[in-house]
């Protein structure tokens, strides 16, 4: 079923991801032969510099955080999804609408940004791309080996904010959204207020346990749609799954059977068990 940019998710980690392994493959290797902005005014700016980047070779996608990186070899391209973004790969000359704002032309293919709500990024980061001020401050990639029960003890010491709240913070461990946060708290049992810096070790093993398996099921609910995610018919990939806690507030948990509460945390709904989370 098509969906309406209303019900369009903001683009989290897991999407961002699936992304990325859709576009990998049918950009590496590419030579850009032109580049069309139709709209600069996106988050940013879209900067004039990357109008120039017909000739160069695309050695590979990468991602951190949630932005998705095009090596191009003295440089990155950065793409940001924002909170409506979608990218697709498409055959050349296929018509523009109303918010295809950016195309990276690729000889028999064209990769184009769809960004109604336009607080996506197109961006042209050269040199070294770890120092770029969008980069430098991300904290541990969550899917990463860098994040070990050990270091995820060793970031909450000292920490009075709760646990759910210190999980959304990008500067120390990045991308692990809302939703996944929740999921993943409900998944290791442990109350999201919690105070980060009273984690125990054994409560650290079972948190970064359940942030890679939350994690990667999103990513395979959206790997299973992968082929059409950067389809020519626009229907995405979004991980379509079924939530313990997420959005369930009132109903039945599905541990317990008590039901799922839902509190205010930062500005953000924070989805728990009273029973399963103590
Ligand atoms: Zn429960």
């Amino acid at each position: 079923m098509p969906r309406t940019s209303a019900f369009f998710p903001m683009p989290e980690l897991p999407e961002v991801e699936v992304t990325r392994r859709g576009l990998a493959p049918k950009l590496a290797g590419r030579v850009i032969s032109g580049v069309a902005v139709r709209e600069p005014r996106l988050r940013w700016p879209v900067p004039r510099d990357v109008l120039a980047l017909a000739g160069r070779t695309v050695r590979a996608v990468r991602r951190r955080g949630k932005y998705l990186l095009v090596d191009c070899g003295d440089g990155h391209l950065i793409l940001h999804l924002g909170m409506s973004g979608s990218l697709r790969v498409l055959p050349p000359g296929t018509p523009a609408q109303k918010h295809d704002h950016f195309d990276l032309e690729l000889g028999d293919r064209v990769l184009r940004l769809r960004d109604p709500r336009r607080f996506g990024a197109v961006l042209w980061a050269p040199g070294d791309i770890r120092a770029h001020p969008l980069l430098a401050h991300l904290g541990v990639e969550p899917l990463s080996r860098a994040l070990t029960p050990a270091r995820l003890h060793a970031l909450t010491r000292g920490n009075r904010i709760a646990i759910k709240n210190f999980l959304m913070d990008g500067r120390r461990i990045v991308g692990v959204g809302n939703i996944y946060a929740s999921e993943s708290l409900f998944r290791s049992g442990i109350n999201p207020r919690k105070r980060a810096g009273r984690l125990s070790k054994q409560e650290a093993n079972k948190l970064v346990a359940a942030i890679k398996a939350t994690l990667q099921a999103a990513i395979r609910a959206g790997g299973s749609t992968l082929r059409d995610f950067v389809g020519a018919d626009g229907s995405s990939g979004y991980a379509q799954q079924r939530h313990y806690v997420y959005d369930r507030a009132g109903k039945k948990c599905r541990r317990c059977r008590a039901p799922i509460r839902k509190l205010l945390q930062g500005q953000r709904s924070t989805y728990y068990c009273p029973t399963c989370q103590k």
